[in-house]
């Protein structure tokens, strides 16, 4: 292989790895978007999942308050009875039982009472914990929809620019020898979308190791790729390939 040929070659796999690294980059982000997105989502689920809880608990308190409201109810209806029974009663031994009867019933119906306004108080605290977590709710489901709408177009804009990038790439890629093509592209995939790197000074523009002055010699011949002993990238100098 010529000189022209070694350069030419690292000509083509500068500007592929300028589209590659672009579209590496922009893959890297679509995988982040989406995890974002996941997490507010799940923050936004667990809130709803908190007011739902209430609203069970809500459900309960009502459940046992008609419970309540039925103890009142027979109590009263006790009570008339009682009442009524009163004036049918001829001792006044029978006549003070019934009364302390009475006393005694009535002195249930007053805790039921009691108990059901609780339950009212109660019931309008978690009515309030209610309403604030709706409105919290509310605010979040609208920042998520704003932020999805953002990241949904970002992701067709990114999407967009790959199929661009791809096209370029398509162009350029036939052009590079297959054999080199492939190491290339096999040290893209192992080495997070950068196989190509300038030498700076005199290390690695990858791994930044020091690149021992024989190897550079040996890019300086041109006539073959030259790898770096340490992170396995292809090097080039930067002034040789202008
Ligand atoms: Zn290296």
């Amino acid at each position: 292989m010529s000189d022209t040929t070694i350069n030419e070659q690292i000509k083509k796999l500068i500007a592929l790895q300028e589209i590659d690294r672009e579209i590496y980059e922009i893959r890297q982000q679509l995988k982040e978007n989406p995890i974002y997105l996941n997490e507010m989502k799940q923050n936004f689920e667990d809130k709803k999942a908190d007011l739902n809880e209430l609203e069970e608990k809500l459900k309960k308190m009502q459940v046992a308050r008609k419970t309540l409201e039925g103890d009142l109810q027979a109590q009263e209806e006790l009570i008339a009875k009682a009442n009524a029974q009163l004036s049918q009663i001829k001792t006044n031994k029978e006549y003070t039982a019934k009364l302390t009867e009475i006393e005694s019933i009535k002195a249930d119906k007053s805790r039921s009472e009691e108990k059901i306004l609780e339950s009212y108080d109660d019931a309008d605290i978690v009515k309030e914990s209610m309403s604030k977590e709706k409105e919290v709710l509310t605010e979040e489901e609208k920042k998520y929809n704003e932020q999805k709408k953002k990241v949904d177009a970002s992701i067709t804009t990114l999407e967009n620019r790959i199929k661009e990038l791809e096209g370029q790439r398509v162009s350029i890629a036939p052009e590079v020898e297959k054999e080199i093509l492939g190491r290339y592209e096999k040290i893209l995939v192992n080495k997070e979308g950068l196989a190509l790197v300038p030498v700076k000074g005199s290390a690695c523009g990858g791994c930044y190791m020091n690149v021992p002055a024989q190897i550079i010699n040996e890019i300086k011949m041109s006539n073959k790729i030259v790898y770096c002993e340490i992170c396995a990238r292809i090097l080039y100098l930067e002034e040789d390939s202008q």
